[in-house]
């Protein structure tokens, strides 16, 4: 393992850490260098598995100047690249180890965007071709990328993201002074698209994804999730990575406050909603800025927005209904529809049985037309202003549940 760890790798997959996309859990640890280590990320499968990806990138010598990004061209550091025979041998060489069974491949533009991604479908070709590597590659495509170049991509890999950066091209400016949003970063993502049609069911099961640097141009969070909610319709956005922006020494924002992590969270859980429950963006609250509520989770925000609509009897509700209740997801939704149709469910305990967490959900719903909230437990969890406890028809002050 030590004589891989040459310094080239060292740089290149630390390097990659800054980008989210192939990002699904906490860098696992293994017995190599803590560096290395930390650029070997878990990604979890649908079924709940996980495996190993190796994080890297193909060169970190950028002819770019993004305001933020470590790696612009006006920063002074030595710049380190991969042939591309190089990365995939030193990727099969860790797979031989078995650190890891799939590859996360990215790059700063080195040369023009088209020379940078030459070098990555290369490495990746040599892998599927002479190494025979069928697991799993996340691809890049980098922004202006040649459509040829995206649709050998697309044949490649099992995944591919182009990253959006910024919601809106005047945010972008605030980021980077040579990147285009619609003709640069959103065409290829159509290509991507097409590119997947044409080539049948089979094509980039782990379809295409995005990243967003979330802070420093001064975007909204409605303008955020206005995007992605677009890009789902239109380019069948998979799923969407925010970056909270962190301050990087030598760059023109180095003097710019990070973005506090919360906020990352919340654009998070938002996302999730709008993905896996159904969630349209007005189901969203947002503050009079466009800025996501930090002091209560979006789910939560929904359901004391729309009071009219709960309490739902548990034994009737859809599973739409039920995915808009706090505590409920789409695993608990499904077993309380599948307990429904062998019995009635008559209890708290029966409830958290089905997975659900009780504590949330059970102030949402009736159960055989009787309330089972504590309101004590949500206010435990988050203060509520006092014209909302109002509305569940209690005082400020009341810290038990009233007959409703
Ligand atoms: S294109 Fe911009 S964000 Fe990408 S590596 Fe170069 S400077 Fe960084």
């Amino acid at each position: 393992m030590a004589a891989l760890l040459t310094d080239k790798l060292i740089k290149l997959s630390t390097g990659a850490r800054f980008d989210l996309c192939a990002t699904c859990g906490e860098p696992t640890q293994v017995d190599a260098s803590d560096l290395l280590a930390s650029s070997i990320t878990r990604v979890v499968r649908p079924d709940g598995g996980f495996f190993s990806v190796f994080k890297v990138l193909m060169s970190d010598a950028c002819h770019y100047d993004c305001l933020y990004c470590a790696s612009r061209a006006q920063r002074s550091f030595r710049r380190h690249r991969f042939a591309p025979d190089e990365l995939a041998d030193t990727f099969v060489a860790l797979r031989d180890e078995d650190l890891v069974s799939g590859l996360f491949l990215s790059s700063a533009v080195h040369g023009t965007p088209a020379e940078s991604m030459a070098d990555m479908l290369t490495a990746v070709e040599i892998l599927r071709e002479r190494h025979r590597f069928c697991g799993y590659v996340h691809l890049k495509i980098l922004p202006g990328a040649p459509r040829d170049y995206v649709q050998r991509a697309v044949e490649l890999a099992d995944r591919v993201s182009v990253n959006v950066e910024a919601p809106t091209q005047g945010a972008l400016d605030r980021l980077a002074t040579r990147k285009r949003l619609a003709e640069d970063i959103i065409q290829p993502m159509h290509w991507v698209r097409q590119a997947v049609e044409r080539a049948g069911p089979d094509a980039l099961k782990a379809g295409q994804t995005t990243q967003f640097v979330v802070g420093p141009a001064g975007e909204s969070d409605r303008e955020i999730l206005g995007s992605v909610a677009a890009l789902r319709r239109s380019v069948g956005l998979r799923k969407a990575h925010f970056s909270g922006f962190a301050p990087v020494d030598d760059t023109p924002l180095e003097g710019e406050p990070a973005t506090p992590p919360l906020r990352q969270h919340r654009l998070y859980q938002a996302e999730w909603l709008l993905r896996e429950y159904g969630f349209q963006l007005p189901d969203i609250s947002f503050d009079e800025e466009g800025k996501l509520p930090l002091d209560t989770d979006p789910k939560v925000a929904f359901a004391l927005r729309n009071l009219h609509l709960f309490p739902l009897e548990v034994n009737r509700a859809t599973r739409a209904e039920l995915l808009r209740v706090p505590g409920i997801g789409p695993r608990s939704a499904a077993r309380v529809l599948a307990a429904r149709r062998r019995e009635r469910i008559t209890s708290l305990a029966h409830l958290r049985g089905l997975g659900m967490v009780v504590r949330r959900a059970a102030l949402f719903l009736l159960c055989d037309g009787r309330r089972l909230g504590q309101f004590s437990d949500l206010l435990r969890e988050r203060p509520i202003p006092p014209e909302q406890l109002e509305l569940f028809g209690f005082s400020s002050t009341a810290r038990a549940p009233q007959p409703v």
